[in-house]
C-alpha cells in the first residue's frame, strides 16, 4: 500500500477526528469489530517457517497453514477456544506477573496517551489500558467470580473469533516497549500482556511471517538473516578489508577460536546491512586498537533473539546458544554488540530461563581491570559499558574533530534504557567522540519513544502504521533538527538502526542514522595509521 505523502499524514495525525484529537466515540468499545485491510496488518507466517519451527525440540507451533486476515475464515482448529482458555490459565498459573496485571488495574487513565500507536493513530484500543482489556476482559469472564456471574456488567466477555482478531490487530500494533509501564502507579507492564497475547495466538497457528522467519533462521543458522557460516565469516572479513583500506591497518580478526578470552556476539546486521556495517568497522577498529584476545563465533552469530517477540520457549532457545559456544569455546566472559532485545532478554529473563552461567567468569576488562560486577550473572558486558570503562581510563586515544561533520543527537533505544538501565555510559562516550545535544525531557532516558517498528513489525507492508507510531520519535529529532542543526540520531539498537533510518527519510531527510560504535571508530587515532581525512568518517568509501 502506497505511503501518503509527508503532509497528509501530518494533517491526519494532527486534526483526523479520533480519540487522541478530541473526538468522542459513539459506541462501545467492545462493540467496534476490527476490520483488516492492506497496509493494517502484517502478513501471517509462511507455513513452511511455521511448519519446520514445529518440528524443532523445545518448541511448538501447531497449525501451519496458508491462511489470510482478510478473509473470514482463519482455519483455526475445531477446539480453537478450548485451546486459548486452557493456554491462558496455564499461564495465570505459571506468570504471577500476569495475574497480577489482570487483576490490580484501576483505569487511572495514567498510560492511556503514554503510547506511541495511539498517539500516531488516535485508535482507543491502542492506549495501553484498553489494550490490556482486550485480554482482560476474556480473563474476567472466565476465570473471576464477578465475570461469571455478571458477564458484561463487571467488565468480561466471552471469547469468540471475533475477539481473537482484535487481539492479532492489537498484539501487533504494540512494539512492547515498555514506555507505558513508566507511568502506570502500579507498575503494570503491557509489554508483557503483549507477549502474553501472542504466545496464545501462536497456540491456534496465528503469527506474522516477519517474526517466525527470522526466528526459524535464527535456530537453523544462527542468525536473523539465514546466513551460513561461510557467508558470515566472509562478511566480517570484506569490512576488515574496508578498515584496512581506510586506516592502513588490518584488524585481526579470528572465528570460533577456542581459548579467546572474550567471545563477541553482536547482530547480524552488523554485518549484513547499512548502517549496522559501520558500526562493525567501529568494533573492528576498537579492538584492534587494544589488541583485545576474543574471537567472533559462526555459530552464535546473532546476538538479537526474535524469540522475545514470540514465545518465552522461543526466548530461551536462542539465548542458550550464545552460552553453549561460550562453553564450547572456553572463553571466560562475553562482550555484546548494539542490540535493543538481545539486552532485555539478557537483564530481564535470561537468569530465569539459562542462568546462571557459572561456568564463565565475572567480566573483568583486560585493559583497564574494571570489575563488572552488576554481570556477576550473565557474564556479558555491552559494549557502550566497555567502552566508557576504557574512556574513563584513559585507554583510547581519541579526536573527537574526526567527527566534525556531525553534529548528533541521542536515541535511547527502549530495551537498553528502560530494561538494562543503560542512560549514562552512553552519553559519557557521546561526550568523548562528538558534538552532540539532547532531544526534550519527556522523549528521552526512561520516558524515551520508540522508534514505532520495533518487536519484528519493521515490515513494509504497514509502512503507514510505522510512520505513524513513530512520529513521537521524529517528532523530537525535528525539534533539534530545527533548533541545532542535528543531522545525525545515534542509538545502540540494530532495530532501531534500520527502522530509524525508514522514520527519518520520511519524516526529516536531512537526518542519518548510526550506531555508537560507528563515532567511536571515526574518533579513534590507531598506532601506526596512515589515515587520511575523512570527509564522511567510515562511511567514506
Ligand atoms: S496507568 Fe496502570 S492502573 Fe492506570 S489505567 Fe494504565 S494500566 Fe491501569
Ligand atoms: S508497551 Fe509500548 S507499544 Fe505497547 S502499549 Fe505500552 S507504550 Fe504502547
Amino acid at each position: 500500500m502506497a505511503l501518503p505523502k509527508l503532509e497528509e499524514l501530518s494533517r491526519s495525525v494532527a486534526e483526523g477526528p479520533s480519540m487522541a484529537t478530541g473526538a468522542v466515540p459513539t459506541r462501545d468499545w467492545m462493540d467496534i469489530p476490527v476490520v483488516f485491510k492492506p497496509g493494517n496488518y502484517a502478513y501471517p507466517a509462511k507455513k513452511d517457517k511455521v511448519e519446520y519451527l514445529n518440528s524443532q525440540k523445545g518448541l511448538s507451533f501447531p497449525n501451519a497453514r496458508v491462511w489470510s486476515p482478510e478473509e473470514d475464515d482463519w482455519k483455526l482448529p475445531e477446539n480453537w477456544k478450548d485451546i486459548i482458555l486452557n493456554g491462558l490459565k496455564e499461564r495465570l498459573d505459571k506468570f504471577r506477573s500476569l495475574k497480577i496485571f489482570m487483576d490490580c488495574c484501576v483505569r487511572c487513565g495514567a498510560c492511556a496517551d503514554k503510547c506511541h500507536f495511539f498517539l500516531g493513530t488516535g485508535d482507543p484500543k491502542n492506549m495501553p489500558v484498553l489494550r490490556a482489556e482486550l485480554l482482560r476482559s476474556v480473563y474476567r469472564n472466565d476465570f473471576t467470580w464477578a465475570g461469571k456471574l455478571l458477564g458484561k456488567m463487571a467488565g468480561g466477555r466471552e471469547m469468540t473469533v471475533g475477539v481473537l482478531k482484535e487481539w492479532f490487530m492489537y498484539a501487533y500494533q504494540c512494539t512492547e516497549c515498555r514506555r507505558c509501564s513508566v507511568f502506570c502507579p502500579y507498575g503494570i507492564d503491557t509489554a508483557e500482556i503483549t507477549m502474553m497475547l501472542r504466545e496464545l495466538l501462536h497456540l491456534v497457528g496465528v503469527g506474522i511471517n516477519w517474526i517466525l522467519e527470522p526466528v526459524s533462521n535464527s535456530n537453523r543458522t544462527g542468525n536473523h538473516m539465514g546466513l551460513q557460516p561461510h557467508t558470515f565469516k566472509d562478511n566480517v572479513e570484506f569490512l576488515v578489508d574496508d578498515v584496512e583500506r581506510l586506516t592502513g591497518i588490518r584488524p585481526n580478526v579470528t572465528f570460533n577460536r577456542k581459548g579467546a578470552e572474550i567471545l563477541f556476539v553482536t547482530p547480524s546486521a552488523d554485518v549484513f546491512a547499512e548502517p549496522g556495517l559501520y558500526t562493525a568497522m567501529g568494533y573492528l577498529i576498537l579492538f584492534e586498537a587494544l589488541g583485545l584476545d576474543y574471537t567472533w563465533s559462526t555459530y552464535a552469530s546473532e546476538g538479537g533473539n526474535f524469540g522475545l517477540f514470540t514465545s518465552n520457549e522461543a526466548m530461551k532457545k536462542l539465548n542458550a546458544k550464545m552460552y553453549a559456544e561460550a562453553e564450547r569455546l572456553k572463553v571466560r566472559f562475553l562482550v555484546g554488540g548494539e542490540c535493543g532485545h538481545m539486552w532485555r532478554v539478557l537483564h530481564q529473563y535470561m537468569d530465569t530461563m539459562n542462568g546462571p552461567a557459572d561456568f564463565l567468569e565475572v567480566p573483568r576488562s583486560p585493559i583497564t581491570g574494571t570489575v563488572f560486577n552488576h554481570a556477576a550473572s550473565t557474564k556479558m558486558v555491552h559494549i557502550t559499558e566497555f567502552t566508557a570503562d576504557l574512556i574513563r581510563n584513559g585507554k583510547l586515544k581519541l579526536d573527537k574533530s574526526r567527527n566534525s561533520h556531525i553534529k548528533a543527537t541521542w536515541h535511547d533505544s527502549c530495551n537498553t534504557a528502560r530494561a538494562m538501565g543503560l542512560l549514562d555510559e552512553p552519553r559519557y562516550v557521546l561526550d568523548h567522540v562528538v558534538d552532540w545535544v539532547e532531544m526534550p525531557e519527556n522523549t528521552i532516558r526512561e520516558q524515551t519513544f520508540c522508534c514505532g517498528s520495533g518487536t519484528g513489525l519493521n515490515t513494509d507492508e504497514i509502512m503507514e502504521l510505522r510512520m505513524r507510531a513513530g512520529l513521537p520519535r521524529a517528532n523530537a529529532v525535528k525539534h533539534v533538527h530545527d533548533k541545532h542543526g542535528v543531522n545525525m540520531l545515534a542509538c545502540v539498537c540494530a532495530i532501531d538502526r534500520a527502522t530509524l533510518t525508514s522514520l527519518m527519510n520520511y519524516w526529516n531527510p536531512d537526518v542519518r542514522v548510526c550506531g555508537l560504535s560507528e563515532l567511536v571508530g571515526n574518533a579513534i587515532v590507531l598506532d601506526g595509521e596512515t589515515r587520511e581525512e575523512l570527509d564522511d568518517g567510515l562511511r567514506t568509501l
